[in-house]
């Protein structure tokens, strides 16, 4: 039987709509919700990004602030820019596009955010926050994964659920979630060795390796949930590029439940931003 569709577009699309009300009363109570963006970069996808952004920001009604550095900003330029959105009051959420500047160390930029500030959880005491169990800003797309899995109705406590990837961003703070709800977890990167076997084991599994089609339905368990993190451009065998997960598509024969790629994670990674913007802006729901 063909896995279930897990419609990220669709649930991102429910998450926007939830989120307008409480913008609007925000407005009206004269606490507007905004989004300040920092960007010092000449790369396209970056700036296309951007344009996303700001569009999703207004289509539930947050004020999305695009601060433009030179493409060759200095680390003092870039730094300076975030101290002073740190300092001001009228700010409630920062982030930070990358690609920085050569030369501008990013990892030590997004040190200098505002944790309450930090939409993108990628301060290290966000991270810390996360891994406490402490109520945090958590990276938005591992935020992401844990809604999709979330919302197949399955158990996580006692579940076996495999990591494919352990990036800082991505694949390490979902598996500090998942270890939050209990569930038995395994991380693993490029070096795990048996790594088809140990896959093969979960309830849950996330590819977030960026190989494309890494993941073959030997890796998978019959019924499984697998969430395809991935974003992969690839040229088709009619030449054209077209972008693809980690996931091969014959795994829906075997899955459970399955992400597309797009209309997956990616459409419910915005959707976590505004969520995360809504909420250093106006607290918890
Ligand atoms: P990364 O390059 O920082 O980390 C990749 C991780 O995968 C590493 O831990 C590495 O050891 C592991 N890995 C690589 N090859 C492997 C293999 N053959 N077997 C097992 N593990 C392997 O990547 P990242 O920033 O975490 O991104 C991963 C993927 O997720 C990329 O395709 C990226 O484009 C995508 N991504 C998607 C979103 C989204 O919104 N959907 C957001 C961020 C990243």
């Amino acid at each position: 039987m063909a896995a279930h569709v897990l419609d990220g577009k669709a649930m991102a699309q429910s998450v926007r709509d939830g989120l307008r009300g409480r913008v609007a009363t925000g407005q009206a109570s004269g606490q507007p919700v905004r989004l300040d963006a920092v960007i010092a970069s000449a790369d396209r996808a970056a700036h296309l990004y951007a344009e996303n952004q700001a569009k999703h920001c207004a289509d539930v009604g947050i004020e999305y602030h695009l601060h433009r550095l030179p493409a060759d900003a200095s680390f003092d330029e870039v730094a300076g820019r975030v101290l002073l959105l740190n300092q001001d009051e009228q700010v409630g959420a920062i982030m930070v596009h990358l690609p920085l500047p050569g030369g501008v160390d990013a990892e030590r930029v997004q040190g200098l955010i505002d944790p309450d500030k930090d939409v993108e959880g990628v301060n290290p005491a966000n991270i810390g926050r996360v891994v406490y169990g402490r109520r945090s800003l958590v990276p938005c797309t591992a935020l992401a994964a844990l809604e999709l899995i979330e919302s197949t109705g399955i158990t996580l406590r006692g579940a076996c659920c495999v990591v494919v990837g352990a990036s800082n961003i991505v694949g390490k703070p979902l598996a500090v979630l998942l270890m939050r709800e209990e569930a038995t977890v395994l991380s693993t990167n490029k070096h795990t060795k048996g790594i088809c076997a140990i896959a093969a084991q979960a309830d849950v599994l996330v590819a977030a390796a960026g190989v494309p089609g890494l993941v073959t339905r030997e890796w998978v368990k019959p019924g499984a949930v697998i969430v395809d993190v991935g974003i992969n451009r690839v040229t088709g065998p009619d030449g054209r590029a077209r972008t693809v997960g980690d996931v091969s598509p014959d795994v829906g024969d075997v899955a459970g439940w399955m992400t597309p790629v797009p209309g997956g994670v990616g459409p419910m990674t915005v959707a976590m931003l505004l969520r995360n913007t809504v909420e250093a802006c106006m607290g918890p729901a």
